[in-house]
């Protein structure tokens, strides 16, 4: 995935933990699946492929990540799309450098083969069909929030009950610390340097829950002196650039907050806050840029307040 993990927890003499070995079977596992990295994963060749009547066929974990991403296409009305492969790779977010970054008629044409609607998943034997040739799924922004919620499987199968799991900012906690205390999760104020250092912007207590930044202040590409970040707006083509610099979501599983915390980031701060208040299992946090370039904080009714102590 291209990023560190990290898993922490706390256990009882009676619990057997997953090995360090187990843990990264799982990733690994999930790699082989999904990655759009690997050439040989079972996403790279699906994309890969040009037969449209063919069944393809995929894991465990394809089929998951490709039902929990159609639930989440329909309830956001399409703004979370993991079939933008074509535009992610024109864009140059994707494994490959592009010489150029698109014109208009380009991202039109990419547009048209982006479509999540083409693609079909059929049960048992689990496969997938695309219906048009040259179409790709991406599942970057909901694959790291599986693989959190995937973790922690194992450690609720192997009775541990007190842990943090985090992927590059996915995070999902349940129980409590080794001290008895809260697990705490800090939102980075956004900075575009990739190496300065963290700057946390608030911090918050995560009880039984899982949390996810979206943002669109690191990994930018330049576009005529402008630069656009790597979420795509599925309705136009182009990079989601809006007033909202960053989307926090939580949620009661780490799929479900990754995803969405994307689809956020697609419908700026307006709409993504009337959303919010409108899904009874999310709650968001929102870091935004006002017209004379200072930082604005909006928080959903449900989102918690600032962790009363700091440790
Ligand atoms: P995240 O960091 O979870 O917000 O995911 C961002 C990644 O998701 C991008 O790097 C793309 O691979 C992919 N992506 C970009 N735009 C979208 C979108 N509108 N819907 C779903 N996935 C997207
Ligand atoms: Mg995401």
């Amino acid at each position: 995935m291209g990023t560190t993990y990290r898993v922490t927890y706390v256990a009882k003499t009676s619990d057997t933990p997953p090995s360090q070995q187990a843990v990264e079977d799982l990733l690994h596992e999930i790699n082989a699946s999904v990655s759009n990295y690997i050439e040989t994963s079972l996403l790279s060749q699906l994309n890969a492929a040009r037969d449209t009547s063919a069944l393809h066929p995929v894991d465990r974990h394809f089929a998951a990540i490709f039902r929990r991403s159609r639930e989440i296409y329909d309830d956001t009305g399409g703004a979370f799309n993991p079939a933008l492969g074509p535009l992610i790779d024109a864009w140059g977010f994707g494994p490959k450098q592009p010489q150029a970054l698109p014109d208009e008629s380009t991202v039109r044409t990419l547009l048209k083969l982006s479509s999540f609607d083409a693609f079909d998943l059929q049960e048992s034997p689990a496969g997938v069909r695309k219906g048009i040739a040259e179409s790709q799924l991406d599942f970057g922004g909901i694959a790291k929030g599986y693989a959190v919620d995937k973790i922690a499987d194992l450690l609720n199968d192997s009775g541990v009950q007190d842990y943090l799991v985090e992927i590059a900012g996915e995070v999902r906690a349940r129980g409590k610390r080794a001290d008895g205390g809260t697990w705490q999760v800090g939102i980075e104020r956004p900075a575009e340097d990739a190496l300065a250092l963290p700057n946390i912007q608030i911090v918050v207590d995560l009880e039984n829950a899982a949390v996810s930044t979206s943002g669109n202040y690191r990994n930018l590409q330049e576009d005529a002196g402008r630069k656009v970040g790597h979420i795509l707006n599925p309705r136009t083509g182009y990079p989601a650039m809006s007033s909202l610099l960053s989307a926090t979501v939580m949620a009661p599983n780490a799929t479900t907050a990754d995803a969405y915390a994307t689809a956020l980031m697609v419908m700026g701060l307006d709409e993504a806050l009337k959303f919010v208040e409108s899904h009874t299992e999310l709650s968001a946090y929102f870091i935004a840029m006002d017209s004379a370039g200072g930082i604005v904080e909006k928080r959903s009714s449900r989102f918690p307040k600032d962790s009363p102590s700091r440790h």
